[in-house]
């Protein structure tokens, strides 16, 4: 038996063969038998993927406006992050932190650059996903020596313990409490609310510059300023989750950067590794030592084979101007979309490659609720689109969220839009399988 043959039997999608003997409807029922039920049922089970596409169990191919939740930003199977990760597990797959690495040192050199650093002025935490990159920047706001933490209504910043507790979702926090103390939530985007609850007791202010799962809400203009000078005044730190906005999505390498602010830590994780679990924690100025010898650690974080897929993406990103074609295909999107003129779309929000669909109600509330009380208007459209072929997202019950691969063409966004005014006609008559 060859190695490929040995590994193709041993990981069930890796061979095609393999995976047909079942099909969506089989693996579906294999996975409610053994994987807790944190997500519900799987809504297609995918073998592979190519670009801007995926295919499912039973062979249906999908344009994928997701993009693993704004995680895979050069696509699917993207050349270049196939061969560095490959390259990367083939000489060095693993060392302790009690050792440092090449890529593990360049990935955090070429952030701090993004960022616009002066030498030695940033320092780089790896962890392994984005509620990680926030647990340290936590911890670095209990370093400050003050007691407590501001974030905002509607924000999110992951579900382990520490980061539900600056989660601003009270439905995902309160059966959880109780959590770590001294957190309070203001409005977000209301600039005099944070400047009251700002005092010489906040350690720090947790802000995304889009509210990603909130329903891809941009802070308004100037909100990230006001909050850099309330902070600045009160000698508060001021931490950006750019987890899900950062790294292109929003078409800056960072969307704080279009309010002109240096905050004093940025946190990024999802479109960082491509897919391959990876996050930072990028502490500037002063938030880059308060974590000194001890004070925290990790095994896996700063892996090589992360760092190498990390510095992959940003390869790809610059090489190929993804920055400029996630502002443009994005941009498309947006005037496509409202140029339908569908009495269903109220608006679109967010910037370059995250992008929220508002709809409002279907006209006929009957029609609507047909299938059950609780199928939304987004759910709906998502549904009629994974019947068509197509993977997005309803963020919130009147919102559809894309977040596709940065290197989404115009041609396939077009394949969306000349879909799109028959999935906004099918609502509430989609059939119930595809929810
Ligand atoms: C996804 C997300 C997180 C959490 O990341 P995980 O990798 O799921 O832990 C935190 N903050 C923001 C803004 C996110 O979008």
């Amino acid at each position: 038996m060859t190695y490929q043959a040995e590994v193709s039997a041993l990981v069930p999608g890796l061979s095609e063969d393999a995976f047909a003997a079942s099909n969506n409807a089989a693996w579906t029922a294999r996975y409610g038998q053994s994987l807790m039920n944190t997500f519900g049922s799987p809504q297609r089970v995918l073998v592979r993927g190519e670009g801007c596409y995926v295919w499912d169990a039973d062979g249906r191919r999908y344009l994928d406006l997701l993009g693993g939740l704004a995680v895979n930003s050069l696509g699917h199977a993207h050349p270049l992050l196939v061969s560095a990760v490959t390259a990367q597990l083939a000489t060095l797959g693993h060392v302790s932190n009690f050792f440092a690495t090449a890529p593990q040192i360049a990935l955090a050199e070429r952030l701090l650059a993004l960022l616009d650093v002066p030498a030695g002025g940033g320092r780089v935490f790896f962890a392994n996903s984005g509620a990680e990159a926030n647990e340290a920047a936590f911890k670095i706001a209990r370093r400050t020596g003050r007691p407590n933490v501001v974030a905002a209504e509607g924000g999110f910043h992951g579900r382990t313990m520490g980061a539900l507790a600056l989660t601003g979702k009270p439905a995902i926090r309160q059966p959880f409490e109780p959590l770590p103390a001294g957190v309070t939530f203001v409005p977000y985007g209301d600039a005099e609310a944070l400047a009251a609850a700002v005092d010489g007791d906040t350690a720090a202010v947790f802000l995304e510059p889009v509210q990603g799962e909130g329903g891809v809400v941009p802070a308004p203009a100037g909100y990230l300023a006001a909050a850099r000078e309330i902070t600045e005044r009160a000698g508060t730190l001021l931490v950006v989750d750019e987890i899900q906005t950062g790294i292109g999505r929003c078409g800056d390498w960072f969307a704080h950067t279009a309010e002109g602010i240096v905050p004093d830590v940025v946190t990024v994780a999802k479109g960082l590794g491509g897919g391959f679990p990876i996050g930072a924690c990028i502490g500037l100025g002063r938030a880059a030592d308060l974590l000194g010898p001890g004070a925290h650690g990790t095994t896996f974080g700063g892996n090589p084979v992360a760092s190498a897929a990390g510095l992959a993406v940003l390869h790809a990103v610059e090489r190929d101007g993804l920055l400029d074609n996630a502002r443009a295909v994005g941009a498309h999107l947006r005037a496509e979309v409202l140029a339908l003129g569908h009495p269903l779309v109220r608006g679109v929000r967010g910037r370059g490659l995250l992008l929220g669909i508002e709809l409002a109600a279907p006209p006929s509330e009957a029609r609507f609720s047909a299938e059950g009380a609780n199928v939304t208007v987004a759910a709906s459209v998502a549904s009629a689109a994974l019947g068509a072929g197509i993977i997005v997202n309803a963020v919130t019950p009147d919102t559809i969220r894309l977040a596709p691969p940065l290197i989404l063409d115009i041609a396939q966004a077009d394949e969306f839009l000349a879909a799109l005014p028959s999935l906004l006609d099918a609502v509430g008559t989609a059939p119930k399988e595809n929810r």
